[in-house]
């Protein structure tokens, strides 16, 4: 796997801050990036980070040093993101189901909105006319795996307005004279054939043609995939920069229009540049297996049993070891089974295991469950770590408890 912050550095950070710790390297997003720019470098082309990945300030603040721009998907994330030093105008807001009120709220903020049905979107018309320019999230009914199909079946995901209720959204905007600068799509992640974005865009253009006065941009979401194991691939950015490119190039020449294109990865900018540190604390051999009990568990790193990802697992303090094989599991009273069967240099009581690909959705979807703490946040940059956010304490536990 790539590995671009060393055994000895890990180490040494698990040493100082402690375990369980996750770690972030600054110039790995930023190599990430840049591949996003090159590839794009021949399309009109915009990245939006979707923070809700890793929404560390310090993680915001680099990423906005980059360049690059925001993609929020809640009214908190948006005030992280101006309190990152984000202008409204780089911030994107694509909530799903929020109400009215946070809505308006983003709206008095000045950042772009994304309105995802028609309800929403008849309300903001009504009240706000013309007056403030929206983008639309769009369902194109596009199913996974290169198979690109419009079909009733679909219909029913929660996100986006269907293309099939286009006019419907013609009558509110005739009606209200709301305007919209933007259509949006976004089919999901770990998109591994850049043909779907393609065939999305086919749908995009379609849509295009209906609000061609108002529009300027073209979003297409995200799905950027990147390798979870050696055999896994990464979304091929710069082939697919190319075809966005011509595919723009193209409509521009049939219809005299020139829109930018919109992009928000999350997993793809900050997913590698993690990893997450915890201590062996009991190894336990059964009839069965040989478990390695670790002191973390899915109240810190989820994705393995909510999704059954596979986050490659390594020994960082006794990687010349002889390999044997081990059962990867928390220390929470649930069964939090990390890893079956895992392949690792021999793990003695008190070695450091190091999951990889933790960058994105690890720190976010952890929880106090079982009264435990939550880890603390470590970002390298210019390789000297900083400590970017504490361990939780005990009165961490109590804060918002009312006591008698
Ligand atoms: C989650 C999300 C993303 C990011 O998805 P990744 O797979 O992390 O790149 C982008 N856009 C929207 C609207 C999202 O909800």
């Amino acid at each position: 796997m790539n590995q671009t912050l060393s055994n000895k550095q890990l180490v040494s950070i698990a040493n100082e801050f402690g375990t369980p710790v996750y770690v972030y390297h600054a110039e790995k997003i930023t190599e990430q990036y840049h591949k996003l720019t090159n590839g794009f470098a021949k399309a009109n082309a915009r990245f939006f980070y979707a923070c809700k990945s890793l929404t560390n300030i310090n993680v915001l603040k680099h990423v906005k040093s980059l360049g690059a721009s925001l993609d929020c998907v809640s009214i908190h994330e948006v005030m992280l993101g101006l309190k990152a030093g984000f202008e409204p105008q780089e911030i994107l807001y694509t909530p799903n189901c929020v109400d009215f009120a946070e809505i308006e709220a983003a709206k008095n903020l000045g950042v772009n909105i994304n309105i995802d049905n028609i309800s929403i979107l008849e309300q903001f018309g009504t009240k706000f006319g013309s007056s403030y320019p929206v983008l639309i999230r769009l369902n194109p009914h596009i199913m996974a795996g290169g198979n690109f199909k419009i079909s009733t079946g679909h219909i029913d995901s929660k996100f986006g307005i269907s293309i099939h209720q286009v006019r419907h959204i013609e009558r509110i905007v005739k009606s209200t004279g709301i305007k919209v600068f933007g259509l949006h799509m976004h089919t999901g992640s770990e998109i591994k054939d850049v043909n779907v974005f393609l065939q999305g865009l086919e749908v995009m253009f379609e849509m295009a043609r209906h609000f061609m006065d108002t529009l300027e941009v073209i979003d297409l979401g995200s799905g950027f995939k990147v390798p979870y194991n050696d055999t896994d691939i990464e979304t091929d950015v710069a082939s697919l920069g190319d075809k966005v490119a011509a595919a723009f190039a193209e409509f521009e020449k049939e219809t005299g229009k020139s829109l930018q294109v919109w992009f928000e990865p999350g997993k793809y900018l900050v997913s590698e540049c993690g990893y997450f540190v915890v201590k062996a604390n009991v190894i336990k051999t059964t009839t069965a297996t040989t478990f390695v009990g670790v002191n973390s568990g899915f109240n810190h790193l989820i994705r393995p049993m909510f999704y059954d990802s596979y986050h490659f697992i390594k020994n960082i303090s006794n990687p010349k070891g002889s390999e044997r094989i081990y059962t990867v599991v928390g220390n929470i009273c649930e069964t939090d089974t990390f890893a079956w069967d895992r392949t690792l240099n021999e793990v003695r009581e008190g070695d450091y295991l190091t999951f990889f690909n933790a960058g994105a959705y690890g720190f976010e979807m952890s929880s106090n469950f079982n009264s435990r703490l939550k880890p603390a946040e470590v970002l390298v940059k210019d390789d000297a770590p900083k400590l970017i956010r504490k361990r939780d304490e005990f009165d961490d536990l109590l804060r918002n408890q009312v006591i008698d």
